[in-house]
Parts: structure tokens; sequence; C-alpha cells
């Protein structure tokens, strides 16, 4: 049976799209391009806030009137299936995140008993083996945010054990990827369902010895999680195959909100791992994410968020206006009007535009290695740097190649490179 996947959302539900597909593909149902090529399609949904579970659904109706099956996952399984509704609903199976171990399965069943086409060369073309994998670390999550729908679909931490994580770093080194990103919802919770010498710092120190010229990019985590390993994990970041790069959301810099979100942190901790990584790491790329309009925010707790933002200066700020997750408690408090949260979001996405200008700008006149990870148009490339800043090469060097690149110019949200002629 051929299959088209098709995967929304966060890194993590990227990673876990590309194993449904890699596993598909190894028991012999060849994955295509486009659905048009397919005999059934696997959708892994994302549900992070309103707008994306509307385009979830627009996208399942549109597969779900044109092919004989198609397989819904992701963060939309079971809470919100609900809304998948009309007459493709029947040709729809709903398999939850953690069963998705089982598709192969049914797949197999599926075709049991009938002819199974060959597979066409044509169809098996799917292009160079990708220059980035996701290796997942853990499913679900310690917390419990008073606005995280990502936990209600993801249920209660469950970590994967070292063993497998770091024989999923050497399987996509071996596949040729050159950037792996170890993901999950809190990657510095990890291991904390398990037993106490299990955790993060101790993982990386596995993973980094797997050999290779790759390089990790150590995923999203929670100040709460990271505050009481940060020595540790520091140290272990060190290791030669890691990204210089942190991605710790702050959400909101009122303790206030803090507080109301459940986060289990308050501002002064988010500032302080940013600024001891910033130390030890000169380059570091920081990134980090912020919720605004979050139900009962003033104006302070707003102005207090952009000073933060000010002061910490990340070189990426996802922005995003709080939107109510039915089943979350933050769902039943009154909204704040459209129009406040409107002008809110705008003053931050100007604000974090300038500082990550003024970042990148920093970076000019730089040089060093850079990992080929995309091709983009008119003969350009997308490599990411040892600080893992997304540069946009004035050439095309092989996919997975590392090249040396001198930074010529900067956007707000990306470097401009020219390869130099030397070997690295
Ligand atoms: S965990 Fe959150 S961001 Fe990731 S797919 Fe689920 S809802 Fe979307």
């Amino acid at each position: 049976m051929r299959v088209y996947v098709e995967s929304y959302g966060c890194s993590q539900n990227q990673g876990e799209g590309a194993a449904i597909a890699r596993a598909l593909d190894a028991r012999g149902h060849p994955v295509v391009g486009s659905p048009d090529d397919a005999d059934a399609a696997v959708l892994v949904t994302c549900g992070v806030i309103g707008p994306t579970e509307a385009r979830m659904v627009r996208r399942w109706r549109t597969l779900a009137d044109r092919m004989p099956r198609v397989v819904v996952t992701g963060c939309l399984v079971p809470l919100r299936t609900d809304l998948l509704t009309g007459p493709g609903r029947d040709r729809t199976t709903f398999v939850p995140i953690r069963a998705q171990a089982s598709l192969p399965d049914l797949f197999d069943g599926w075709t049991r008993g009938s002819v199974v086409p060959p597979p066409s060369p044509i169809l098996l073309q799917l292009g160079p083996p990708p220059a980035t994998a996701e290796v997942i670390l853990a499913q679900g999550c310690t917390s419990g945010c008073s606005y995280c729908f990502s936990r209600l679909a993801r249920g209660s931490l469950t970590s994967v054990p070292s063993e497998e994580v770091a024989a999923g770093v050497a399987a996509a080194a071996a596949r040729g990827a050159v950037e792996i990103r170890l993901t999950g919802l809190d990657t510095a919770a990890w291991g904390v369902d398990l037993a106490p010498e299990h955790r993060l710092p101790g993982l990386l120190r596995a993973v980094d010895r797997v050999a290779g010229e790759h390089r990790i990019r150590v995923g999203m985590m929670s100040p709460q999680s990271l505050a009481p390993i940060r020595d540790d994990y520091w140290d272990a970041l060190r290791g030669p195959h890691f990204f210089r790069f942190l991605h710790l959301p702050l959400q909101s810099g009122s303790d206030r909100v803090l507080a109301e979100m459940r986060r289990g942190y308050d501002a002064a901790t988010f500032e302080a791992c940013t600024r001891e990584a910033r130390e030890r790491f000169p380059g570091l790329h920081l990134a980090t994410d912020v919720i605004v309009g979050f139900p009962g925010e003033t104006l302070d707790d707003h102005r207090a968020t952009e000073a933060v933002i000010d002061r910490v200066r990340p070189e990426t700020v996802n922005v995003t206006r709080f939107s109510p997750r039915p089943g979350t408690p933050a769902a039943r408090r009154a909204p704040l009007p459209p129009r406040v949260a409107k002008s809110r979001s705008r003053a931050l996405t100007e604000l974090r535009r300038r500082i990550a200008r003024e970042r990148m700008e920093e970076r000019i006149g730089t040089d060093g290695p850079a990992w080929v990870v995309e091709h983009g148009p008119d003969g350009t490339a997308v490599a990411r740097t040892a600080s893992y800043l997304p540069v946009v090469l004035d050439r095309r060097p092989a996919l997975g190649s590392i090249v040396p690149v001198a930074i010529v110019g900067a956007r707000s949200t990306y470097l401009l490179g020219r390869v130099r002629d030397e070997s690295f």
C-alpha cells in the first residue's frame, strides 16, 4: 500500500511523522511524495492554537474527500476528533500518539489478502536523504501548565531509554543527517520518571559519543526543569557535537502571570539561566517563546515581558497570541479584548524584530563552519552555523556537507553567508 505522510506542528510531531514514514517504508508500504500517488494518507496533526486546529480540520477534509483511507494521529487524537465530521469519517482511522508504533501492523492488515501493486521506482524516489533528523527523547511532560493542550494530548512524561536515544542519533548520523534534533515537550525533564542517575546531562554525554561530523540541537526545555540541573547541563553541552543553542521559553515576564500559567518558575530564574548560558557559551543562540494576552494580563504584566526581552535580547522570540484550548483551566477565564491582545502582540513583534536584527548584525564579519541542511531557490542553500543560526549561502554545496562560511550580511531571521573556497 503506497502511503503519503503529512506532519504539522513542533519538531516532536515532525519527528513522529518521519518515524511513521520510515516504519511503513521498512514494512513494504512505500512512502510517496503526493496524495495523488498514494492509497492512504497519514495526517499527523497539531492543535497548539485554535487557528492551527482549524487548519487541521480543513486538511483532513481535503484528504478524506479524495482518498480511500486516511489515518489521523498527532495531538488532535483523541481529544478533538469530534471536529472531524463529514462523509470522509467512515474512511478515517484515528490512532493515538502512543499507538503510532502499531501503524505498520494496521497497514499490513489492510493489504493482507489483497494484491499490492509493485512500487514504482519513480514513487520511491523521495529525493536525497534529509540532512536533518529528529530523535524523540520523551513522550508527554511533567508540568501542568494551565493553558497547555499538548500536555492533555500527550499525557505525563515517559522518557525514551538512553540506549534507544543514542541508537536513534547513531542511525540518523548513518543516514547522513548533519543536524540532529533531540526533541520533547521539555527536554530538561528527560529521565525524571526513571532512576535518579538518568538525567539530561548524562544522556547528552552518551549521545556525544556517537562518532560523526553531525551536530545535535537540544530542543525546548522549561526553566523549571533546567534550573536544578543547569551546572551539569552547561558542562555536558560543551561536548563537540552540540550546537551552541538554548531554547528556553519565557512565556511571560510577569511573575503573577507565570504563577497563573502554572509554569513553576519566576522571571528571575529565567534570566539567571540565560545569563549563565551566555557567559559560558559566547555566541550562543538563545530562542524563547512568549504568550501575549493571557487572561487577566495587565499593561504592567505586558511591560514586564517587554522588559525581560529587552534585557535578555534573545536571537529568536516566538510570539503567540493566547488561544483558549478546550479542556484547559485557562480556557474558562475571560479573554482579553482582541484589540488589546493584538496591539500587545504587535508591540512585542516589533521589539523582537529589532533585537533579532541587531543580534544578527553582530555576526557580520565573523566566519566558521556551517552545516548544509537545505537547498533553496536560485542556486542558494541554507546551512546552520555552530550556534544554530540559519545562514543563506550564495551557492549550493551538497546537502549534509560542512563548508567554511564568511558572514557578509544579516536579516532579522537569518544570516547571509559566502562560501569560502578553502576546504575546512
Ligand atoms: S505538542 Fe503542541 S506544538 Fe507539538 S504537535 Fe502537539 S499541539 Fe502541536
